[in-house]
């Protein structure tokens, strides 16, 4: 149940990795480093690491604040990430969260971003007026805010988007961890368990952009680039089993499942990115 190891600091390693990317596709820096980036792949691991000790430097982790938010009746998840100003999108995956209607009264949604709860106005059904909700018997009890209230009208203006056929399971097994923030600490991905040894399969069609244990705590890690500007990261392997440069096809085994750095069982642990973003995977995944 290891969520420490890969929280090392993800975004500042990402980062990096993104941040080769955008260089080799735009040339604003001196042509010098940029063919050395491009001719001596060998290098490019080192000038990773050296990317995320030099974000490190700078910045520092850069660990992901927000607030939790209690559902009280008639708050939609529209209403309530329109108070925070928020994206939808964000509120919906760090609470795995992937049908708007099903938000409960009493339900705690963390709202990434933001420092201070607010106070959220409940969606009132038409011809309603402007009375106040009248508090109900059963006020604080779980239940779901569909039935009473759809359809939302308002709702079709923020909507969750939901792409289970984008990537497929690169392991069996059971999830021991989740996206978002659990017990303060932001984790960028999934974690699933299986035995050691067990074949890592390519999420999709893809490019491999980095393979090495270079960074502390991520043990052997896979990057994978994907088409629309993601990528997938797989981290915690026994070994990997493919170089920077190669192309591999979705369901390819790319490496064997361990617990190599900071990790105290054998499980991958998976990242769904979207240019730097980390995305919940189970938003992508069948
Ligand atoms: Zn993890």
């Amino acid at each position: 149940m290891n969520t420490t190891g890969l929280e090392v600091c993800p975004r500042v390693f990402l980062s990096g990795v993104m941040g080769q990317e955008i260089i080799s596709n735009f040339d604003f820096r001196s042509p010098n480093l940029k063919s050395k980036i491009v001719n001596r792949k060998s290098q490019t691991s080192l000038l990773l690491t050296a990317y995320c000790l030099l974000f490190t430097a700078l910045y520092g982790c850069a660990i992901s604040h927000g607030v939790y938010h209690k559902v009280e009746e008639g708050q939609t998840l529209w209403r309530i990430a329109k108070a925070y100003e928020v994206d939808i999108q964000d509120v919906a995956e760090f609470n795995d969260i992937t049908d708007m209607t099903q938000i409960q009264e009493g339900q705690m949604l963390f709202i990434p971003g933001s420092w201070r709860v607010l106070k959220v106005e409940p969606y009132r059904p038409p011809g309603s007026g402007d009375t106040k909700i009248a508090p109900k018997k059963n006020a604080g009890k779980k239940r779901s805010l569909t039935s009473k209230h759809k359809p939302f009208s308002e709702e079709s203006e923020g909507r969750i988007i939901v792409e289970k056929w984008r990537f497929s399971w690169p392991v069996k097994g059971a999830i021991i961890s989740y996206f978002g923030v659990r017990n303060g600490k932001k984790h960028d991905g999934i974690d699933i368990a299986a035995a050691t040894g067990t074949p890592v399969k390519a999420a999709h069609d893809g490019e491999v952009m980095f393979s090495n244990d270079s960074l502390r705590g991520y043990g052997y890690t896979i990057i994978l680039k994907h088409k629309d500007g993601f990528f997938t990261v797989y981290a915690h392997n026994e070994v990997n089993l493919v170089k920077v440069g190669d192309t591999v096809k979705r369901g390819a085994i790319i490496a064997k499942l361990g617990d190599s750095g900071n990790a105290s069982g054998p499980h991958l642990h998976f990242e769904v990115r979207k240019d730097r973003k980390p995305r919940n995977p189970l938003f992508f995944l069948p």
